[in-house]
């Protein structure tokens, strides 16, 4: 094993027994490089973090500007920072009119979390519902929504109020009632394995929530910024939340979350208590830059335009055995191998000698990922499907 694994064994923090140990020393477009010349095609995209793919000349060059004007200055709501003023009105300018005020925060747990305050602030209520294998993090309000209590059993006691529910059960929408401050849900359950929502299954949380004064919470964080081939998830059912909450993609490659709620709602945070939601490096002006570089040169290179067919060009050349199933839309699809022991071989074939980055669901251990970067090009889309096919063609 290299020095750097072993180091990285022994002084970081891990997060499971069995991290992949792809040892990363450049990445470009959709290529990730290792120190002894190794060469993956990411289908990945850092989970859904770089929709431009690594190292865009417009990313870097905003990257640059900034750091040459100024970096940190002051915690976050009291300074006029223009790279937060501007991706925020952009972000604004390209939302539903009801969504034009952004709070920036660190990374997606924390939107969660801001949205859960809000909700509670504005409603005054306890109760939280959320959907069964979601994943909103690792916070504690955030774990308090995550649909699975092997994960949560070892941290409680989490927030009291919470209810879960089964993603696209019509059913189950009357458990939302008059204690629900808010619903938490994906417009596509990605750590479920890309589970879409079933047809009215929106609109119909959308109508219950309105029944009961109940704010619906739209986690975008993995899905916003063209993942399902539409800027924001929620264009697909037409459905607009009351708060928004956006991670991942959103910093173009650099830290940043944002919840996102119309101004009245909003405001509610300033006062009664004042500072009622404060964060340091929220918004960092790095990150608000390169996530405003990325946003506009996604709009600009039009790749939304062409990601159905970038989809297929792969999904179409891999071979019908030992694939079981491929769900999901746009640039976001779980290729399921049907077991466990199935993905455990593939995984290990991708990852090492295979030339591939990918990686499993949290909720789904029989699928491997296939989110490439949005701007993944034909050459590597194809050089990708020819490596894919000959790994699963070794099970
Ligand atoms: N929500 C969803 C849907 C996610 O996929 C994730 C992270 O994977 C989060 C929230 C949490 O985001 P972060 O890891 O930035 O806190």
């Amino acid at each position: 094993m290299s020095n750097l694994r072993t180091l990285f064994l022994r002084h970081l923090g891990q997060t499971s027994p069995s991290p992949m140990l792809v040892e990363v020393e450049s990445a470009k477009g959709s290529r990730l490089f290792g120190p002894d010349g190794q060469d993956y095609i990411d289908l990945v995209a850092g989970v859904s973090v770089c929709n431009l793919g690594h190292g865009h000349p417009k990313v870097l060059e905003a990257l640059h500007q900034q750091a040459d004007r100024h970096l940190h200055v002051m915690v976050y709501g009291d300074f006029v920072q223009s790279p937060q003023v501007r991706l925020a009105s952009r972000l604004a300018e390209l939302l539903p009119p009801t969504l034009d005020s952004v709070y920036f925060v660190n990374s997606g747990s924390e939107a969660i979390e801001g949205a859960i305050k809000l909700a509670k602030r504005h409603t005054r209520r306890p109760g939280l519902v959320s959907m069964r294998k979601a994943y909103h993090g690792s916070s504690n309000g955030a774990l308090s929504l995550m649909g699975d209590e092997r994960f949560k059993r070892a941290f409680r006691p989490l927030l009291p109020g919470t209810r879960l529910l089964d993603y696209n059960d019509f059913g189950q929408l009357e458990r939302i009632d008059h204690r629900t401050a808010c619903v938490v849900v994906e417009p596509l359950q990605a750590e479920a394995g890309a589970i879409l929502p079933a047809p009215g299954y929106l609109q119909a949380l959308r109508q219950r929530c309105d029944q009961v004064g109940a704010l619906l919470v739209f986690d975008e964080i993995q899905m916003a910024f063209g993942r399902m081939g539409t800027l924001w998830g929620f264009e697909r059912s037409g459905v607009v939340p009351d708060i928004l909450c956006l991670g991942k993609a959103l910093g173009g490659g650099l830290p940043l979350g944002a919840f996102v709620a119309p101004r009245p709602l909003m405001i509610e945070l300033s006062h009664d208590p004042v500072l009622g939601h404060i964060t340091t490096f929220g918004g960092h002006p790095l990150s608000c830059a390169t996530g405003l570089a990325a946003l506009e040169a996604l709009l600009h290179e039009r790749l939304l335009d062409d990601i159905d067919r970038k989809a297929r060009r792969f999904l179409d050349a891999l071979p019908a055995a030992p694939i079981t199933e491929i769900r999901g839309t746009g640039l976001f699809h779980a290729i399921d191998l049907g077991s466990s022991a199935a993905l455990f071989r593939a995984m290990e074939l991708f990852n090492h000698g295979g030339g591939i980055v990918t990686d499993w669901f949290l909720f789904d251990d029989h699928s491997f990922r296939f989110a490439p970067p949005l701007n993944i090009t034909d050459t590597e889309l194809d050089l990708a499907a020819e490596r894919v096919s000959a790994v699963l063609l070794k099970l």
